[in-house]
């Protein structure tokens, strides 16, 4: 080979439920489509959520953290288990993601929504609607009514109980999460859209002027903006005028999740939450799915996925993820399908056979 051999260390959290039988499917397909691109890769892998827990006692472990840090990207599984329901909140496995994500510092969550050819059946909406559609919601992940200050109880005038939250945004928090954005149309189709509620929220106005300034860093994407009420209901009206989708934090969580229904399969999606610098997580959108966890029933497509999105947006391997997501396509087009997405047919495998095809698919690749 002529290309210089590039070296990643990945950190491996495969967490809890189907977390680590997914995440050893994505590490094997991770390794050869990067073999065939020249990378090394150097694993290590840590506990985290209700495995951490039961280990060390804690749901993020300093050591989890600090060698997360250290490394080039995360790849995560699953965290979160009935057994652990009833902790007390400092103590449930799902705090060790709130921290794993503050601690990392990532404030951009990319989510696709890709009705692929091969499952437009599964899609909620009309098949003439769902056939090609291919977007990315990008969300801003730790500002805006979530987080915002003042919020409480209190009474009002009347001495009745009010509940009150704030959106804030300030300048910095949408300067950032727009150049992510920006970068992402880049890598996608060129288009942005930009969703806000600029007509009644003051926090709405900053982040348009502000996503419209930024813009002009940008002059290959094209940006439009849309208030997030017509976007809802552009979303199933008609997904395919969406490249790029970049919004608040709670915008970002309605939306994100009505986009993830139009492809109606949720072992399919993958996910990437991403800082300014620093390592990206990358993990499924489904969770730890504990009624079919070690039974080898587990979709691994999705955290296959997530590892292409580890190589093109954590580490700027294009080629490679180009290689995994073509892999995943091919394996779907050759029949094979996990429980989730089974339709009358097809070849129903497991979750180690499903991984198993996907590195045949690779393998098939020259
Ligand atoms: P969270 O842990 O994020 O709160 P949840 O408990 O709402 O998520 P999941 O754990 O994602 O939901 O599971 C929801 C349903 O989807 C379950 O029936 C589960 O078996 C199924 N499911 C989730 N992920 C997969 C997958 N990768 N493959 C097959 N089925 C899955
Ligand atoms: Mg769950």
């Amino acid at each position: 080979a002529t290309t210089p051999s590039k070296r990643y260390t990945i950190t491996l959290l495969p967490g809890d439920g189907i977390g680590p039988e997914v995440i050893s499917v994505a590490t094997n397909v991770l390794k050869l489509a990067g073999s065939l691109e020249g990378i090394e890769f150097k694993f290590q892998e840590m506990p985290v959520g209700g495995a951490a827990l039961d280990l060390t006692g804690v749901p993020l472990p300093e050591e989890t953290l600090s060698a997360a840090n250290k490394s080039d990207a995360v790849l995560l599984g699953a965290i979160g288990g009935y057994k652990w329901d009833k902790n007390e909140k400092h103590l449930k496995p799902e705090t060790g993601l709130l921290q794993l994500r503050a601690g990392l510092k990532v404030f951009a969550n990319l989510r696709p929504a890709t009705v692929l050819p091969q499952l437009v059946d599964a899609s909620t909406l009309k098949k003439e609607v769902a056939v090609g559609v291919d977007l990315m919601v990008v969300r801003e992940l730790t500002g805006g009514i979530y987080f915002g200050e003042p919020r409480g109880f209190s009474t009002n005038e009347n001495g009745e109980e009010i509940g009150f939250n704030t959106e804030v945004y300030a300048t910095h928090e949408i300067d950032r999460i727009a150049r992510v954005a920006f970068e992402t149309a880049r890598k996608r189709h060129g288009k942005l859209c930009s969703v806000d509620k600029a007509n009644v929220l003051e926090a709405s106005i900053l982040w348009r002027k502000r996503v419209t300034a930024i813009a002009s860093e940008y002059p290959d994407v094209e940006l439009s903006h849309m208030y997030v009420d017509n976007a809802a209901m552009q979303l199933v009206r008609n997904p395919k005028q969406f490249d790029t989708i970049v919004t608040n934090n709670i915008f970002g969580d309605i939306l994100s999740d009505e986009a993830s229904m139009i492809t109606g399969s949720i072992g399919m999606l993958p996910s990437a939450s991403l800082g300014e610098s620093g390592p990206g997580l990358f993990e499924p959108i489904h969770g730890s799915a504990p009624d079919i966890a070690r039974q080898d029933k587990a979709n691994p497509l999705a955290t296959v996925l997530s590892a292409a999105m580890l190589l093109k947006y954590g580490l700027g391997e294009e080629n490679a993820a180009k290689r995994i997501e073509t892999a995943v396509l091919d394996t779907l087009s050759r029949g094979y399908r996990t429980g989730d997405i089974y339709s009358d047919g097809n070849k129903l495998v497991g979750c180690k056979e499903m991984g198993e095809e996907v590195l045949k698919s690779v393998d098939s690749q020259v």
